[in-house]
């Protein structure tokens, strides 16, 4: 469908689809009321969590875009180590500010020997 056609076929008397208008008004009605609701604050230290949990999933989908791309071996093992790095790093800070446990070894390790007794699949329909 090109951008005409999805235009003529958008909700009457409201702005165009292309209508940045339209959005804004949405914007500033949604906001507010998140705002309100505490959403946006000061920030605190667990946003910065979070934003390094989303630096870690963007390693990982360098490894997708890697592998896509058919960027070669040598990338992928680059992008793996990214993942680790940042990983590591966060959990090293939440094991130091009381947030995490230590011992991950031992519990990946555990973990790893409970999965082996699981069902294929760990019973679900696909991952
Ligand atoms: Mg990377």
């Amino acid at each position: 469908m090109d951008s005409e056609t999805l235009q003529e076929a958008y909700v009457p008397g409201v702005e165009t689809l292309n209508s940045k208008h339209f959005f804004d008004r949405l914007a500033e009605e949604i906001h507010p009321t998140n705002v309100e609701k505490g959403f946006w604050g000061p920030p605190e230290l667990m946003d910065k969590y979070v934003a390094k949990l989303c630096l870690i999933h963007s390693e990982v989908s360098e490894v997708m875009e890697a592998l896509r791309k058919s960027q070669g071996t040598d990338k992928v093992t680059e992008e793996f180590a990214d993942i680790l790095i940042r990983l590591f790093d966060l959990y090293g800070e939440l094991v130091e500010v009381g947030e995490a446990d230590p011992g991950l070894y031992g519990i990946m390790y555990d973990k790893m020997e409970a999965n082996a007794s699981r069902p294929p699949k760990h019973g679900n329909r696909w991952g």
